[in-house]
């Protein structure tokens, strides 16, 4: 599965009629969540005969393209599904109480990822109906009871290269700078690429953002360090305007909320880009990628370090090298982290160094080496040792197709 992404253009009213049309996917989704805490141990079946329930029942429900309905559904149910899933596994650092009702404190709710209800949803997905793509595939019409109309797809891309039957979904994205039109294309086979005969260890760092097994590194971008100056410039101009209490906020509070939003969405963008790069070329060349399976939820937690490793983008980059393992065909292998930094890559002994020692040096064979380096070589090891469990191997198809382009959604949607 592969994602274009084309922005659009339209009419104001279109607009509005895309946000409308955002809104009722979010009904759909809360009003399956609320049924699903009401009656626990629903199926999936069950929730699609409800939201033909829902469809019935409101008219602004039955408008949107029946599919695009369904879809909402499954969005719901995968985060019923994820929640299922971490119970059973007893995700680290999560543990915690079953949830309350919602109405507890937020904190709460979010333990072992309980579902939550969606606010702000920035995104709809169409499946293969309820939309049309023009003769030469530069415009596409939504042709449901939302009424959206034709929009103008403005970007690079070019979807001619295509089937029509190979664009599963089609997505509306809303950003702090305009609507987006996404594309999610299956292509059946991975696409060819000669193997190299090569298998690396990439080690996630604080003074590098990667170095790998190989003695490479590459130095932390930190994109949103450079931009805060001009983040908080933009945040407290926001602030200033706005009114305690005011319903609705002025005007002017709105345009200082978009200016900081587009601020933010810069930066994301750099880092996507970035992460994007490092993790093609990690994929194309070598044959099997081994990284840390880190929590990265944890480690954000510790106050001094946050603002580092979000930055980082670890995430981020560990979304694409999975993407494009998929897409070429090649393994990625997320190991566990434990004391990769810790043990000699040459003999296997203990090597206890605190976080300033730079350089592994072993007492027992000797062997030196740089801190990221053995650690890398650690993980590399794992990971060969570690392929063909299917418990920690990532590889080829092993997740649904639909839920590599839903963490292409990126740029802050969950
Ligand atoms: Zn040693």
């Amino acid at each position: 599965m592969i994602v274009y992404e084309f922005k659009v253009k339209g009419a104001q009213i279109q607009y509005r009629r895309i946000d409308e049309a955002i809104r009722t996917a979010q009904f759909v989704r809360n009003k399956c969540l609320r049924y699903w805490m009401d009656n626990r141990g629903v199926s999936r079946a069950i929730l699609y005969r409800y939201n033909t329930q829902l469809r019935t029942e409101f008219p602004f429900v039955e408008s949107l393209n029946s599919h695009a309905c369904q879809a909402s559904v499954e969005r719901c149910w995968s985060a019923i599904a994820r929640f299922y899933d971490n119970c059973k596994k007893q995700v680290p650092g999560q543990k915690g109480v079953e949830p309350r009702d919602d109405d507890s404190p937020k904190g709460r709710r979010t333990k072992r990822g309980y579902p939550r209800f969606k606010k702000h949803s920035r995104s709809l997905e169409y499946k293969t109906s309820g939309w049309k793509l023009s003769e030469d595939r530069k415009r596409i019409t939504f042709t449901d009871g939302k009424e959206i109309g034709k929009l103008k797809l403005i970007g690079s891309r070019d979807l001619n290269f295509y089937q029509l039957s190979q664009i599963k979904r089609v997505r509306l994205v809303k950003r702090a700078d305009g609507y987006y039109c996404q594309f999610c294309i299956q292509v059946d086979v991975t696409i060819e690429s000669t193997p190299t005969q090569k298998v690396v260890g990439i080690d996630l760092g604080l003074n590098y953002f990667i170095a790998d097994s190989q003695g490479n590194s590459e130095p932390a971008p930190q994109f949103y360090r450079k931009a805060e100056k001009q983040l908080s410039r933009a945040n407290r101009k926001k602030s200033k305007k706005y009114r305690k209490g005011a319903l609705p906020q002025s005007r002017n509070y709105h345009k200082a909320r978009n200016r900081y939003a587009r601020k933010h969405l810069r930066v994301s963008r750099q880092r996507e880009e970035y992460c994007k790069r490092l993790a093609y070329s990690a994929i194309q060349s070598h044959d099997l990628v081994a990284y840390e399976d880190l929590n990265v939820k944890g480690l954000v937690r510790n106050r001094h370090l946050a603002k580092s490793i979000s930055d980082a983008g670890w995430s981020t980059f560990r979304k694409w090298l999975e993407y494009f393992g998929r897409k070429y065909g090649k393994a990625t292998v997320a190991v566990p982290p434990h004391y990769t930094s810790q043990n000699c890559s040459n003999c296997g002994q203990v090597v206890k160094k605190s976080l300033s020692v730079r350089t592994h040096i072993c007492s027992h064979c000797g062997y030196v080496a740089d801190r990221d380096v053995n650690a890398a070589l650690n993980i590399l090891q794992r990971g060969l040792t570690t392929v063909g469990h299917t418990g920690s191997l990532y590889a080829w198809g092993d997740l649904p197709s639909s839920s590599v382009g839903e963490s292409l959604l990126g740029y802050g949607e969950s």
